[in-house]
């Protein structure tokens, strides 16, 4: 149980490297390193943004939020249903078998909610064995295609359309997964502005940084930790943005644009 309590936490956290655990370079080059090694693969965080509103026009923001283990946040989804703000959510296998009232919730909103793939177990999608925050990446290409072959199958089991975007656990990937999950038809989703820090923000700094999207913006933050404050920061964030008049889309309604040969 421990050790998917700590799983829980580490969706999308700060950079921090447990004692003894094998440094691997992120968005950076790895020259310094023996070649071969699992260490010299650098990692990839890629961004997404969308195209510029026309001039004239309201903001455009793409909300997405992970949902990586464990339980729904009732406090974000029930504003997103109430004050009608369309969302993209990332589900993994693992969340979907024990969150049925939330499904039935997205499925009642099909208009509002747009589920794609965020892996089976939500285990990093990057083919060497490395870890991420802690947690063992799937290490092989073998095992990132179950990852992601697997939680697109459970996204369709539970009702859903066919998912076209993946975001892995952590959001990191090597150049080579990249190129594979792109070769099994998806988009990858990354983001251009990190809302929660992982839902382990305060909940006035998590309102802060989401209050603050401007157009074009991809926000990833957190919808699996009813516990944390970063919730309720959510949600302030989110009635913020709607005051200020912003468009809310969904990635599948607009042409998000990533680096690192994402999304074409
Ligand atoms: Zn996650």
């Amino acid at each position: 149980m421990r050790t998917f309590a700590l799983l829980g936490l580490v969706c999308l956290a700060a950079p921090a490297l447990a004692a003894g655990e094998t440094q691997v370079a992120v968005n950076g080059p790895a020259a310094n390193v023996a070649p071969h090694s699992a260490a010299a693969r650098a990692l990839l965080e890629p961004k997404l943004k969308l195209g510029g509103a026309p001039s004239g026009t309201a903001p455009r923001v793409a909300l997405t939020f992970d949902a990586c283990m464990g339980q729904a946040d009732a406090r974000i989804l029930s504003t997103l249903v109430d004050e009608r703000i369309p969302a993209t959510l990332f589900v993994t296998a693992r969340w979907l078998r024990n969150n049925a009232d939330a499904i039935a919730i997205l499925r009642a909103h099909p208009d509002l909610f747009d589920i794609e793939n965020h892996g089976e177990n939500h285990i990093p999608a990057v083919d060497v064995p490395v870890k991420i925050y802690g947690i063992p990446a799937a290490g092989s290409s073998a095992a990132v295609e179950r990852e992601v072959a697997a939680g697109a199958a459970a996204v369709t089991a539970a009702g859903f359309s066919s998912p076209r975007w993946f975001r892995g656990a952590t959001a990191k990937y090597d150049e080579s997964a990249i190129h594979q999950i792109r070769q099994m038809g998806y988009k990858i989703a990354g983001y251009s502005l990190n809302g929660d820090g992982g839902s382990l923000l305060g909940a006035v700094m998590t309102e802060r940084k989401i209050a603050g999207a401007r157009d074009g913006d991809v926000v990833i933050a957190h919808i699996n930790q009813p516990t944390h404050e970063a919730g309720a920061g959510v949600v302030r964030g989110l009635m913020a943005l709607k005051r200020k008049g912003t468009v809310f889309v969904k990635l599948s309604e607009v042409d998000g644009e990533g680096d690192a040969g994402t999304t074409r």
